[in-house]
């Protein structure tokens, strides 16, 4: 039995943990578990009697990262911006935006690549990423998730395996990736894309909506989930789920229970309400997004704001560019696209987070939220 804590990734840092799963991937004993805590998110866990305090945990995590340190060397201010749009993709009701991370996932894994991204399996109930080997896997990563993906099983594979690799995924769980690969000294045979994001939600909120649907539409357990569902257009896109029988809940984000809560940040992560990397900083290749903003208002297709931001990833959308048209941009074009800079924590967050892990309904969780709002409002 240790009378102190060990020095290992429980230990308290200068950022909140963004549950990426970089230590628990680098970790040479496998003692560290990704668990849901308490307020919905993964963080990691130590098996502390296996843990011999190597610190390989902590050099990978973005908890003990000195952002200071890295502004000037890994900002995205100079790279190249792009709005993309897919004229050939078929199927561009499925994906996000524009499709770009589906047509580099193709064009990877025709070249020998692994392509790692993320899917949600509805008999689990839960957002992993996985390693495709199949052009029909790659399917299923199409589309964002709103919800946090665990990345253990999939960065694992991906570190053990010698094949070149393209990985996508959220801003932090990038850095961790890349973290882990620098420290084993294989980064040469990766290439990275990240995501503008607002955030994560807790799974809270994504069980309690999961209730409500069921209850107030009569939906059995859900078959399908499409957070990105297009049928009215890229800008007015929402919640599309199917049961097994004839059972279906298409809503637009505006009027959408689980989009309000999301979109007003209500219960996002601790780690990205101060984000790092909702500024300038990337640890990736390429970052991808929806161009949002007034310049495209008018096109419902789907266009993608891309960032080029080193020479691997410059490459790397030559190699797909035959394939899509594109013009260039400014840095004030994200700007004006983009939710930039560290977002206020709502005053009831806790509550909210409480409520939904009591089992309150959703619907008494925004009455009382509104009520709590509006009493803001009056003084
Ligand atoms: C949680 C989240 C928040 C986002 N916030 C913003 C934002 O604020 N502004 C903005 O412009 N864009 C945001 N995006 C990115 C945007 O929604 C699209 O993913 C991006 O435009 C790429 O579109 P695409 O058509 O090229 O992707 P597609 O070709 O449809 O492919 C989707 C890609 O996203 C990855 N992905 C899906 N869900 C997740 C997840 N939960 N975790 C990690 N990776 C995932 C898949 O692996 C796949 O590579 C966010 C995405 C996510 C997942």
């Amino acid at each position: 039995m240790h009378n102190q804590p060990l020095d290992n990734i429980m230990k308290e840092g200068s950022n909140p943990c963004t549950g990426c799963a970089a230590c628990a991937v680098a970790c040479p004993q496998k003692c560290i578990e990704m668990k849901l805590d308490s307020e919905g998110f993964l963080a990691p866990l130590v098996r502390e009697q296996s843990c011999t305090e190597c610190g390989i945990c902590e050099e990978v995590c973005y908890k003990y990262l000195n952002t200071d340190t890295i502004k000037s060397r890994e900002s995205f201010i100079d790279s190249r911006v792009l709005a993309v749009v897919n004229n050939y993709f078929q199927q561009i009701k499925t994906v996000s935006s524009a499709g770009v991370a589906t047509s580099l996932a193709l064009h990877y894994q025709a070249q020998g690549y692994s392509v790692c991204g993320c899917v949600f399996d509805v008999s689990s109930d839960a957002c992993f990423h996985v390693v495709a080997s199949t052009e029909r896997e790659i399917d299923r990563m199409k589309g964002s998730k709103y919800l946090q993906s665990n990345t253990l099983s999939a960065f694992s594979e991906l570190i053990i395996s010698e094949k070149p690799a393209i990985v996508f995924g959220t801003p932090c769980q990038i850095y961790g990736i890349r973290e882990v690969i620098r420290n084993r000294a294989v980064e040469n045979r990766f290439i990275l894309v990240d995501l503008f994001c607002r955030g994560i939600p807790s799974f809270h909120l994504w069980t309690s909506y999961k209730s409500f649907i069921k209850r107030k539409f009569g939906l059995e357990e859900p078959c399908t989930v499409d957070f990105r569902d297009k049928s009215r257009g890229w800008h007015g896109y929402g919640m599309r789920i199917t049961d097994s029988g004839d059972g279906e809940y298409v809503q637009s984000l505006y009027n959408d229970l689980f989009f309000y809560f999301y979109l007003k940040s209500s219960v996002i992560s601790s780690a990205c309400y101060k984000c790092k990397f909702r500024n300038d900083l990337s640890a990736a290749d390429i970052r991808l997004g929806d161009f949002w903003g007034s310049k495209y208002i008018d096109y419902d297709e789907g266009v993608s704001l891309v960032a080029l931001l080193t020479k691997k990833g410059e490459e790397a959308f030559d190699a797909i560019s035959s394939k899509l048209r594109y013009e260039e941009c400014t840095l004030d074009d994200i700007y004006e696209s983009q939710r930039i800079g560290a977002i206020p924590v709502p005053k009831d967050r806790m509550n909210i987070i409480s409520s939904l892990a009591n089992g309150d309904s959703l619907e008494s969780v925004f009455i009382s939220h509104r009520q709590n709002q509006l009493a803001d409002d009056q003084t």
